[in-house]
């Protein structure tokens, strides 16, 4: 089984870029493009950055059980599609999902195994010149995600690591290092030591 990484945090953190670098870096880890509602912005392309679905399509995912998990975020759908992430594990390959702090929630409740990794803004000043600095939003949903980002923020204690963002080298190496350790956990090696074992026994 590959492992479950779920990079997640307040929003405006620069989840997105931090996982657009740690592709780039680790080729390795399949990125799971996940479901919306919302409309592409510019460039975006579909199933490529999301899937772009109508409310009715969404629903419908949900209603057939195909979501790993869903959340509502400023009016719009974002869901994990499950069986690509379910078929790619069963593989042997670890995959990333990048997700708002509801999302994390639901998939620990389904995947306590997975690995939480909850990215840090450098200061509250930095988290609303990001928040602000994407320009594409307007002042109403920048204050509403200001608000969201202050609440999510108290949901660090569900996590197992904290990265913070405050250069993307940085927080990907640390993101780097956390994956190389989680696969060296002594639990994995366990059926191999055995597995060693019983051959020597045998000879
Ligand atoms: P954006 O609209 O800026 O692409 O994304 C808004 C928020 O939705 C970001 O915090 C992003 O991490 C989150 N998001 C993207 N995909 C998913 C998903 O599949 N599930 C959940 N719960 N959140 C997602």
């Amino acid at each position: 089984m590959g492992l479950l990484i779920v990079l997640s945090g307040p929003a405006g953190v620069g989840k997105g870029t931090v996982c657009s670098a740690l592709r780039e870096r680790m080729p390795e880890i399949v990125y799971s493009v996940s479901a919306t509602t919302r409309q592409p912005r510019q460039g975006e392309v579909e199933g490529v950055n999301y899937f772009f679905k109508t409310r009715e399509q969404f629903q419908d995912l949900i209603a057939r059980d195909a979501m790993l998990e869903y959340a509502e975020y400023v009016g719009n759908y974002y869901g994990t599609p499950r069986d690509f992430v379910d078929r790619t594990l069963a593989g042997g390959r670890d995959v990333i999902l990048e997700i708002e702090v509801q999302g994390a929630l639901k998939v620990k409740e389904k995947f306590p195994e997975a690995i939480f990794v909850f990215l840090l803004p450098p200061s509250l000043e930095e988290l609303k010149q990001r928040i602000t600095g994407r320009g594409t939003e307007s002042q109403d949903t920048i204050n509403k995600r200001m608000n969201v980002a202050v609440e999510e923020m108290n949901l660090l204690q569900h996590y197992d690591y904290a990265v913070m963002n405050d250069e993307i080298d940085a927080a990907c190496d640390r993101i780097r290092s956390i994956i190389i350790a989680e696969h060296c956990r002594r639990e994995r090696f366990e059926p191999y030591v055995s597995g060693m074992q019983a051959a020597i026994e045998k000879a």
